[in-house]
């Protein structure tokens, strides 16, 4: 097996004596042979003070997974032919630099996804809120330029890894996915300050989550545990327990294949804020006529590029200008929105333990991989387990 480059892409690359150097398993997509699969990967090593090597626990398989490996998307590092896959992560740290504060051997640690372009002018990037870049050239693990986090072992700086209580363990694979909630939601709040008698969980009351998946049931949790009256409209097919688990947590569950929207309205009688959460840009748009007066419309999902459909844009138009209403996108995450994920993780945890543990559906060694990414496994959340 030829030894390719090493995760620190970015920085020098750090040549090690062939006899030194150690493959670990890792799961790589090969864009130009259009194939995937479980790679020998060079065993990465810590290179400067500020950076901790980890053992990956959990990664879970996402849709953007599921793209990367069907090649509609990913790009490798420059100069590898392949991408490491995986930005929805769990490790335990094993090693330290001597510069390294916060964490130390055998601490949890879920590592940030998105890397900061190298534009002196983007402001974003060099406040630190990547997330916001302006460039476009950020990088992202396992997605965009930077090898990923399906790898039993992979090294990161400190400052984009965010240590995790050990309660966690078993669900800290879901704090990624929950980041897009946490920043949608500040964000919501920061919108509706413009209301003078805002305050947080008074001003909005009723939530529509568009989405049964991952995104939509965190999402759910994280308004239910905002004060809202929240409806989760979805369809089943993904899992049949679907109905039961939502209302376990405190939400209603509104059936998409027996229930129209106008019906799914009803039933709410009046939208402050809708969570978009499952890519379907024609349903979105369908829903906008019945969010109410200064209601805050959020999209999460990232839909493929089907045919162009029609819309009544000038009601949606009015609507917007006579009702004060907000619509924005949002893409994850801040290391605040991070943080504010593991303590909400952990108070989901305590108000709904059942609930919060069955999202994730399975565990699968990394040589049946194939299995979630080639979307046969069903269920919500499938992980890989890289180790115990
Ligand atoms: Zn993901
Ligand atoms: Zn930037």
């Amino acid at each position: 097996m030829e030894l390719l480059q090493t995760p620190g892409q970015g920085r020098a690359r750090y040549p090690l004596a062939a006899d030194t150097l150690k493959a670990v398993k890792a799961l790589a997509v090969f864009p130009s042979d259009r194939r995937f699969g479980v790679i020998d990967h060079p065993e990465p090593a810590i290179s400067s003070p500020t950076e901790v090597r980890l053992r990956m626990l959990d990664v879970g398989i996402c849709g953007t997974d599921k793209e990367i490996v069907a090649f509609e998307y990913g790009t490798p590092p420059s100069g590898s032919p392949y991408l490491v896959i995986g930005h929805e992560s769990l490790g335990e740290v094993i090693e330290t630099g001597a510069a390294v504060k916060r964490l130390k051997p055998g601490d949890l640690a879920v590592p940030s996804v998105r890397r900061p372009c190298d534009d002196p002018n983007c402001i974003a990037c060099r406040s630190g809120r990547q997330d916001f870049c302006y460039s476009g050239r950020f990088t992202e693990r396992g997605i965009n330029q930077r090898h990923g986090f399906l790898c039993e072992f992979v090294v990161e700086e400190e400052c984009y890894l965010n240590p995790v209580p050990r309660p966690l363990r078993d669900v800290a694979v879901l704090v990624e996915p929950l980041t897009i909630a946490e920043k949608g939601v500040t964000q919501l709040w920061q919108v509706q300050q413009r209301l003078p008698w805002a305050e947080a969980g008074r001003n909005s009351h009723r939530a529509l989550v568009l989405g049964g998946g991952p995104v939509g049931l965190l999402g759910a949790m994280k308004l239910v545990k905002e004060g809202f009256d929240t409806t989760v409209y979805s369809r089943t097919h993904a899992s049949g327990d679907l109905p039961d688990l939502v209302s376990s947590f405190g939400a209603k569950f509104v059936n998409a294949e027996t229930s129209n929207l106008e019906q799914l309205a009803q039933s709410i009688g009046g939208i402050d804020v809708v969570y978009e959460a499952v890519g379907a840009s024609q349903l979105a748009f369908e829903t906008m006529p019945f969010l109410g007066t200064n209601g805050v419309f959020i999209f999460t999902g990232v839909p493929g590029r089907k045919g162009p459909v029609s819309i009544d844009t000038d009601t949606l138009m009015r609507d917007y200008v006579l009702k004060n209403q907000v619509v924005f996108g949002t893409v994850n995450a801040s290391l605040q929105s991070f943080a504010d994920a593991i303590a909400d993780l952990g108070a989901f945890l305590e108000r709904w333990p059942a609930a919060v543990r069955s999202l994730v559906s399975r565990r699968f060694p990394i040589e049946q991989a194939s299995e979630p990414l080639l979307g046969k496994a069903g269920g919500i959340k499938n992980v890989i387990a890289l180790s115990q």
